[in-house]
């Protein structure tokens, strides 16, 4: 095979290499659509369909309506993968509207040209749109090369277009089509700058499947809430922005054996769901709300002092009477509250739960349904109601 006979068979393989990979990683849950796949897959063929030629009216026809499904297909991936709104009426108005010359000035007015002309622009805009509507959605460097990757596949069509239209025309012949400049202009753009496309949606998606996976791990699947090891480093992430006080409140349901033994399980589970919603709803920006297990929540207040999270606590407290948030029982249920100030998070963050924990086992102690705090310990008034403290 010569040089260039290998430059004409390379996109096909690439191609269909590239569907079958990205067909293997939607498979696996990595890549965030199949619609990547379709795309590879349709280019592969539309490119064998020039390099294999069958009969030229229907290679033509074929290769087109392939091209386009093929543009459609990653516009489609792209949207997905950032989030954005996939205008899919517009886009699907446009891939139709493009049979309409496409069929024309293949059987109608023949006009190999114009033919190549409507594909490019059609393809152009198809990824212009998806373009235009993921800028600014990246979240990551991988994001932001993907992004660049789609600009320069939509200028790579856009002027091909154009020269070989009005500059450079094609020839209008069929039969020169595979030997053309036109054709082998395809072929080494699109084994260069285009290739970025697929190897940049490649990095974009394993680092967002690095990204997901990191969050689930950091996270409680009942609740939502960051689980133990989330809420160590989303208080490393806020200690690494300097020196910052806080307070810590620790609460745990009274009696939630009793809730399990006599509503079930499945009860205690919405009570423990409806119980992270409502610190969730009251929790102010400066907040931090974790689940660390059971029916125990660890709450960061950041920057306020013990006195300001005992009030905190206690405002919480009390919400806990009005029994009509929750959903599943009609009861209403209580909970105790350990609360312990800090004066620098990243040094004192665990001497601090720890002392939130004792301030929470003497609550229990003093009968339940209460706010308890470190300081009120520390003072020796294991009695005290840390909200007279706080009050003071
Ligand atoms: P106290 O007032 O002293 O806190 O009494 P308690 O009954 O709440 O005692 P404790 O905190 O020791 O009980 C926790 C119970 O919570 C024990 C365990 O079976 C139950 N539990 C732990 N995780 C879950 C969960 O995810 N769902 C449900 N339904 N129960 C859980
Ligand atoms: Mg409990
Ligand atoms: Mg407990």
């Amino acid at each position: 095979m010569d040089d260039q006979g290998l430059l004409l068979y390379l996109p096909t393989m690439v191609f269909i290499g590239l569907a079958l990979f990205f067909l293997l990683l939607w498979r696996l849950g990595l890549a965030s659509s199949w619609q990547w796949s379709a795309g590879f897959v349709q280019t592969g063929i539309g490119f064998g369909l020039s390099t294999f030629p069958v009969e030229p009216q229907f290679d033509q026809l074929a290769s087109g309506i392939l091209f386009i499904g093929a543009a459609y297909c990653y516009g489609s991936a792209l949207m997905i993968h950032f989030g954005s709104d996939r205008l899919t009426a517009l886009r699907r108005g446009l891939a139709a509207f493009f049979l309409v010359p496409h069929v024309y000035y293949v059987f109608v007015d023949p006009n190999l040209k114009l033919v190549l002309f409507n594909i490019e622009m059609v393809f152009a805009s198809l990824f212009a749109i998806a373009v235009f509507m993921i800028l600014g959605r990246s979240r990551n460097s991988a994001d932001r090369v993907l992004v660049v990757a789609s600009a320069l596949a939509t200028v790579d069509s856009l002027v091909r277009g154009i020269v070989f239209t009005f500059v450079y025309p094609t020839s209008e012949e069929m039969s020169d089509f595979v030997e053309s400049a036109y054709n082998l202009s395809v072929h080494v753009t699109t084994l260069t700058i285009c290739l970025l496309f697929p190897f940049s949606a490649i990095s974009a998606l394993a680092l967002r499947a690095v990204d997901r996976h990191r969050q689930a791990a950091a996270r409680d699947p009942m609740t939502g809430l960051l689980n133990r090891r989330g809420f160590e480093a989303a208080i490393g992430e806020l200690a690494k922005s300097g020196r910052t006080s806080g307070s810590i409140v620790i609460v745990d349901i009274d009696h939630f054996k009793a809730i399990n033994d006599s509503l079930g399980h499945d009860a205690g589970d919405q009570v423990i769901v409806d119980m992270a919603a409502r610190l969730q709803d009251r929790a102010e920006q400066n907040m931090v709300v974790a689940r660390f297990g059971g029916e125990e929540f660890v709450i960061l207040l950041r920057q306020a002092s013990e006195a300001q999270a005992v009030n905190w606590a206690e405002m919480m407290r009390q919400s806990l009477k009005d029994a009509s948030v929750t959903r599943l029982h009609r009861a209403s249920f209580t909970a105790s509250f350990g609360v312990s100030g800090m004066s620098d998070l990243q040094r004192d963050l665990l001497p601090a739960i720890r002392r939130a924990d004792q301030a929470l086992y003497h609550a229990k102690r003093n009968g339940r349904d209460r706010v308890e705090c470190a300081s009120g310990l520390e003072a020796q008034s294991l009695t005290a109601n840390c909200l007279l403290v706080s009050l003071a």
